[in-house]
């Protein structure tokens, strides 16, 4: 028999949603007639915007013509796309043969641990996104697992309150895959330039290259804070960029992200990045969907910019809503802390002295509202909730008429 892939042993337990996703059904089992609100799960809940939309369904209506039919694309995507997107994103950063096209963010950041195989150490930030470490682990990299619910081979970044959630770098060895997210999921932290150029500065000097998530790039509206790594001076040389259409314009469902991979990055043997990243998205991805690119194209026009701005707007407007009601009287009373600056679709709120998975029951059993605990993102979130505000306006409001009740 064939022998099971050894990386799937050393995961650990539970992959977080699902175990949030359990607790609710049984919650649902017990109590048939609750209506639960879902403020957990990062997933969009708009629809997708009406220029975007038409520029789809026209492009699908064309695929059933014999002049409107296309077949497979370039596996890097459409050129007009990777221009626009150099153009509109990254002037003066990154050109157009330097962005790649795919089918979302997760599917890159799932493809890059191939393209640095499982020799390479990483680094994270701890709390973190689960795809860094978990697809990691699946492909050998991450070594061994820990007592205390760590890997051997990675290195954990803890950013919390105490350091203004950006973290210490200096306990990063060199030569190390540094997984970066800004603004972070699930801390919401938007890293400052000054906060980016020592991680530039300190990813040089050492040899290391970071995996840089920009994924909520849109929900930055504080103009110093960088929309792209490549804004800082000396990026192009270490940094790697993964990015997507789904929280900018609601294509969690659609998929369409990209990455960009400057011609300046290099590996020790003098090999180009970019080169061996053609490879990898040639051999093993096959194109994004040409109806999507054609979704994503609209996006990046002006009336797609205009359109992707004020579905961003209702999301932070969702936000600044659940912000006032987390800040009330019986969330401070009880010594509640709420981090949240206003440039991400997540609030960060601790609950001292308590366990974030004991608050997640409480808040479900008392309120019927879903959040998602923060340890479930490593160990340094432990004792705080994820708040999304990806949700419509009335569930968002009703769930903050529950949790301004809640008796703590
Ligand atoms: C949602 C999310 C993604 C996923 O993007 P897709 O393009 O939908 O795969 C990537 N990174 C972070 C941090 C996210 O929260």
């Amino acid at each position: 028999m064939i022998k099971r892939n050894e990386g799937f042993a050393n995961l650990a337990a539970g992959y977080l949603f699902p175990e949030v996703a359990k607790r609710r059904r049984e919650y649902l089992a017990a109590h048939p007639d609750a209506k639960i609100i879902s403020l957990g799960i990062g997933n969009t809940t708009e629809p997708l915007t009406p220029h975007i939309t038409k520029a789809m369904v026209d492009y699908a209506a064309g695929l059933g013509t014999a002049a409107g039919y296309s077949g497979y694309g370039d596996e890097q995507g459409l050129t007009a796309l990777r221009e626009k997107i150099a153009e509109r994103l990254y002037p003066g950063m990154a050109s157009s043969d330097e962005v790649f096209i795919s089918d979302g963010a997760k599917c890159d950041i799932a493809r890059i641990q191939m393209l640095f195989g499982r020799s390479v150490r990483i680094a994270v930030q701890d709390p973190a996104y689960p795809v860094y470490v978990d697809g990691s682990v699946i492909v050998g990299a991450a070594g061994k697992p820990l007592a205390d619910g760590g890997h051997d081979n990675v290195t954990y970044l803890p950013c919390t309150a105490e350091n203004g959630f950006f973290p210490d770098l200096s306990v990063i060895k060199p030569d190390t895959l540094i997984y970066f997210c800004s603004p972070n999921n699930p801390t919401g932290a938007a890293s400052t330039r000054e906060q980016l150029a020592s991680l530039v500065d300190f990813a040089i000097k050492n040899g290391c290259i970071i995996i840089y998530d920009a994924a909520y790039f849109a929900f930055i509206r504080d103009n110093a804070i960088p929309k792209s790594i490549y804004e800082i001076p000396g990026a192009r040389q270490c940094a790697i960029e993964i990015n997507s259409f789904s929280k900018l314009a609601g294509f969690t469902g659609v998929r369409l992200g990209w990455s960009v991979v400057p011609s300046d990055l290099k590996f020790s043997d003098g090999t180009s990045v970019k080169k061996d990243w053609n490879r990898v998205m040639t051999t093993l991805f096959n194109g994004a969907s040409n109806i999507a690119q054609r979704g994503g194209l609209a996006a990046l026009d002006d009336e797609g910019i205009k359109e992707t701005k004020s579905l961003v707007d209702y999301y932070l407007e969702n936000a600044k809503i659940m912000k006032k009601t987390l800040c009330g009287k019986n969330f401070v009373a009880a010594g509640v802390k709420v981090y949240y600056t206003g440039d991400s679709p997540y609030l960060w709120v601790q609950f001292p002295g308590q366990k974030s998975w004991d608050m997640f029951d409480r808040i479900l059993d008392e309120c019927r509202v879903v959040t998602t605990p923060g340890s479930g993102f490593g160990p340094a979130g432990e004792s705080y909730l994820r708040f999304s505000c990806f949700g419509h306006r009335s569930d968002v409001e009703e769930a903050c008429r529950r949790l301004e009740q809640f008796k703590l």
